[in-house]
């Protein structure tokens, strides 16, 4: 019995969202990958169609789809091997902070041209020195009457030169505890005194923008804080487990898609007159690396189906997250070590996939900060 089912409309959805990105995504990957960036309009035509938040209340666009759709637009966008076109990090990461803990005012406003693919989001928490320590982070948000003035600089923000929507994190400088001290504010494209520094060049990722924000005396209304003044650490405590569930996600698809694609090169590609996969050592490979993949998606799926029941498996999904994440980068290391002189070439669509999933074990919280966790919850 499979662990996860789908229902029809879940299984019509998934051909409507592989024929977009036939259409949409996979003829335009390599310019996005030499411009470094996906044209908004893309976002839009995604949203447009249906393809954006689906967890997203109807009352504000969405279907109210559960998580189960998240995994088939994972799936779906792994076969497109590009991270350009952000669409896990803005529907399930980002927008799901504006849904649980916006006020009815910023709802309203958002979240339907999140879901239309109008609203481009991106969360920013790290800082040019605080990345794994968030309590660390100097960004300042200053709450006077109906006004919060933003100073500071954050780095490595994804969708960062796209989002007309940021999420930032910031301490209230008046709050002497650390961990009371942080709070959630959504901040527009255009405020005065928001701007972006570098779009970064970076090894793998490259039709992704990742980019520097900057807030100098960035006035916002106080309205636009998510939640309570304060319960900031604790918001992103409770995002992070869907956070590092959809990363693990991403992480099997992308091992799948991997594996896939090298069996069918060793059935295509002949070595000594006979094809690559009836080498016994390749065939031995292949099978390992199959059975790795096989263990990831079992344990995946039953988080999935954990998650959408709301089960607390914060433990679970910080091992996920190293544990698939680390089958992605062998996955793409085995593979590339089978496929010979192409392994060299920019061409081959495993060399991509090898510098993108490398970054996997450091973003949504790194490898050692997981397994940090899941000490700590095992009472180490
Ligand atoms: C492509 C890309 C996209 C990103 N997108 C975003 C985004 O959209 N928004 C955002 O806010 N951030 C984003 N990040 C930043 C990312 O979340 C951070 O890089 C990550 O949190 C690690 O922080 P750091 O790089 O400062 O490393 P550090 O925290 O300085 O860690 C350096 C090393 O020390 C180890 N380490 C640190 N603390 C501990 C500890 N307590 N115990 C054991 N080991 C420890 C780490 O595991 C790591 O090996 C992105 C990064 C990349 C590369």
């Amino acid at each position: 019995m499979d662990i996860l089912t789908y229902t029809p409309e879940h299984e019509d959805f998934r051909q409507r969202l592989r024929i977009f990105c036939e259409t949409h995504v996979i003829p335009h990957v390599d310019r996005w990958e030499t411009e470094g960036i996906v044209p908004k309009s893309v976002w839009r035509q995604m949203g447009g169609s249906g393809f954006l938040c689906p967890a997203v209340d109807p009352k504000y666009g969405g279907i109210g789809g559960d998580f189960r759709y998240s995994v088939i637009v994972a799936e779906e966008i792994s076969r497109t091997v590009q991270t350009g076109l952000a669409a896990a990090l803005h529907s399930d990461v980002v927008v799901p902070y504006i849904e649980s803990y916006g006020s009815e005012a910023v709802k309203e406003k958002y979240l339907p041209g999140c879901v239309s693919g109008e609203c481009i989001t991106a969360v920013a928490m790290t800082e040019p020195d605080a990345g794994s320590d968030l309590a660390g982070m100097r960004t300042t948000a200053v709450e006077e009457g109906d006004t919060v003035t933003i100073n500071g600089a954050k780095t490595f923000i994804s969708n960062g030169i796209n989002c007309d929507l940021v999420v930032l994190a910031a301490r209230n400088p008046d709050v002497e505890n650390k961990y009371e001290a942080l709070s959630l504010y959504v901040i527009e494209d255009g405020t005065p005194g928001f701007t972006r520094g570098r779009k970064l060049e970076k090894m793998g990722w490259h039709s992704q923008d990742t980019a520097e924000l900057f807030f100098s005396n960035c006035r916002i209304p106080v309205g636009n804080r998510l939640g309570e003044k304060g319960m900031g650490f604790l918001m992103l405590m409770e995002k992070l487990q869907q956070e590092r569930l959809t990363c693990a996600v991403g992480a099997v698809c992308g091992a799948e898609r991997m594996l896939e694609w090298t069996m069918d090169f060793c059935r295509s590609h002949n070595r000594n007159g006979r094809p690559l996969s009836k080498s016994q050592t390749v065939q031995f490979e292949l099978v390992e690396m199959a059975a790795d993949v096989k263990i990831g998606r079992t344990f995946v799926d039953k988080l999935v189906a954990d998650h959408i029941e709301k089960k607390n498996i914060v433990v679970e999904t910080s091992m996920a997250k190293f544990w698939t994440t680390d089958l992605a980068n062998r996955t793409a290391d085995r593979a590339l070590s089978i496929l010979g002189d192409l392994a060299a070439m920019e061409s081959c669509p495993l060399v991509r996939a090898w510098r993108d999933v490398r970054v996997m074990s450091i973003f949504a919280g790194t490898n050692e900060i997981m397994k940090g966790i899941a000490a700590k919850f095992m009472g180490l």
